[in-house]
C-alpha cells in the first residue's frame, strides 16, 4: 500500500514554506480515498477554520463601508493600488481572489471543478504594471482543482466542458470534502505574512473577491461544499467583472448592447486575447483575474476595437504574447500540495489517468440499456446516475 502525505501551505510565496506541520493545528486524515490500493492523507491547517475572528472584524467592516460607496471599476482600481479618500489606509493591503466553478449540466449538486487565481497586492506594490500588465500578471497564482468524486462527469451538451485543458499550471485532484478547507485557506491570509507561523485568531488580510457572473459560482459553492466567503470575516468587497465591463462601456459583441451581459470569452476577445480555452474552471478564474487587472489598471489600455486596423492587430499580438508569458511563468510555480496530480476517474487509481486506464470495469445500467460503451465506466460512475 502506498501512502502519500500532503501538508497544506499558504498559496502565495510557497517558496517561503518550509514545514507545513509547524503550521498545522489539526489533521484531516482520509482513509482509502479511492477505494483502490492507495491511501492518501491530507493535513490541512485548521487554525483559521476553527479559530476565525468573528465575521466582520472592525477593520474589515470599516473597509466594507468605504468600498460600498465605490463603483466596481473604481473598486478594482483601488484594489490594484489607487488610493481612496477616507479608507483606513493601514488596511489597504488586499489579496485579490478570483473564483470560478463548473458543475455537471444535468445536476447542479455535482460540482466538478473549482478554479482560483490569487493576486497578493504586496507582490505588485511599487511595481509598474508594464505592457498589458505583464509585470503584475506574473505574480498571479493559479489553481485548478478537479473533484475526485465527480471528475467523470464532463459536460457535452449545453456548454462543452474542458476539464483537461488547464493552461496556467497543473490541475490537482481533491476530494469534495476538502474543497471548503482549501478555499478557507485561500481566503485567510495572515497579516504577519506567510513566513510566520500561523497563530489561531491572528489578524487576517482583507480579501477582494472577483468573479464573472459571480453569484452563480457562489451558489454552486454553497450548495456543494457549504463555502460562503462572506462568513469568514475577511471579505472587504466583491467585484463582478460584468459590472466593470459596463462602466468601461464595453458592449456585448453579439447584440451591441451595454445592457446585455457579456460572456467571458467575448470580454477576453474584446480586450485583445483569445477566449478559446474557456469552460475550464482554472482558465475561467485566470481570465477573470486577467480581465479584472487589464480593466482596473490606470491608465486603461485602449480597446483594440477603438484602434486603427494595423495598430489593433499589433496590439492583439502583444496581448496574446502577454497571456503566453503569464502561462509560462505559471508553469514554473510550485504546485500546492493540496491534492493529487494523478487520479483515474475510471478505476479510481492514483497511479494513472483515465486515458491510460487498462482496468476492467463495467456498468450494469448501461449494459441492461443495451449501450455499446457499457465497459467504459463502472456503475457507480455512470453519468446516467446524475441525469
Ligand atoms: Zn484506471
Ligand atoms: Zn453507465
Amino acid at each position: 500500500m502506498t501512502t502519500t502525505s500532503i501538508n497544506s501551505v499558504r498559496p502565495i510565496n510557497t517558496t517561503n514554506h518550509v514545514d507545513g506541520n509547524s503550521n498545522t493545528v489539526g489533521n484531516i486524515t482520509v482513509g482509502d480515498v479511492t477505494g483502490a490500493n492507495v491511501t492518501f492523507h491530507i493535513t490541512i491547517n485548521r487554525s483559521n477554520i476553527e479559530d476565525q475572528p468573528p465575521p466582520g472584524t472592525e477593520a474589515v467592516v470599516r473597509l466594507q463601508n468605504e468600498l460600498k460607496k465605490l463603483h466596481s471599476l473604481h473598486m478594482m482600481q483601488h484594489a490594484l493600488g489607487s488610493p481612496i479618500e477616507n479608507a483606513p489606509g493601514e488596511f489597504q493591503d488586499y489579496v485579490i481572489n478570483s473564483i470560478d466553478c463548473e458543475e455537471f449540466e444535468y445536476n447542479p449538486h455535482r460540482m466538478t471543478e473549482v478554479g482560483v487565481a490569487v493576486l497578493d497586492t504586496r507582490d505588485i506594490r511599487g511595481k509598474a504594471p508594464g505592457e498589458q500588465c505583464k509585470n503584475w500578471l506574473e505574480h498571479v497564482w493559479f489553481y485548478h482543482f478537479r473533484i475526485c468524486e465527480t471528475g467523470h462527469l464532463v459536460n457535452k451538451n449545453h456548454c462543452k466542458g474542458n476539464p483537461n485543458g488547464f493552461d496556467f499550471g497543473k490541475s490537482l485532484w481533491v476530494k469534495m470534502e476538502h474543497v471548503k478547507d482549501i478555499l478557507v485557506e485561500l481566503f485567510s491570509v495572515p497579516v504577519a505574512g506567510v513566513e510566520h507561523e500561523r497563530v489561531p485568531g491572528e489578524p487576517l488580510r482583507p480579501v477582494i473577491l472577483l468573479g464573472h457572473a459571480l453569484q452563480n459560482d457562489l451558489k454552486i459553492l454553497k450548495k456543494n461544499v457549504g463555502f460562503d466567503p462572506t462568513e469568514l470575516g475577511t471579505m472587504a468587497a466583491t467585484i463582478d467583472t460584468q459590472h466593470i465591463v459596463r462602466e468601461h462601456g464595453i458592449r456585448n459583441s453579439k447584440t451591441g448592447s451595454l445592457r446585455d451581459w457579456i460572456n467571458l470569452g467575448d470580454l477576453i476577445n474584446q480586450l485583445g486575447g483569445s477566449g478559446r480555452d474557456l469552460h475550464n474552471a482554472g482558465n475561467d478564474a485566470a481570465y477573470t483575474m486577467i480581465a479584472g487587472i487589464l480593466m482596473g489598471v490606470v491608465p486603461f489600455p485602449a480597446l483594440p476595437a477603438t484602434l486603427p486596423e494595423k495598430e489593433a492587430s499589433a496590439y492583439c499580438v502583444e496581448v496574446q504574447n502577454t497571456f503566453q508569458h503569464t502561462k509560462n511563468v505559471a508553469a514554473t510555480q510550485h504546485s500546492p500540495p493540496w491534492g493529487l496530480r494523478v487520479f483515474c476517474t475510471r478505476c479510481e487509481s492514483t497511479t494513472h489517468l483515465a486515458e491510460d486506464c487498462r482496468a476492467h470495469v463495467a456498468c450494469s445500467k448501461c449494459k441492461h440499456a443495451g449501450k455499446k460503451f457499457w465497459r467504459s465506466h463502472s456503475t457507480s460512475r455512470c453519468a446516467r446516475n446524475d441525469i
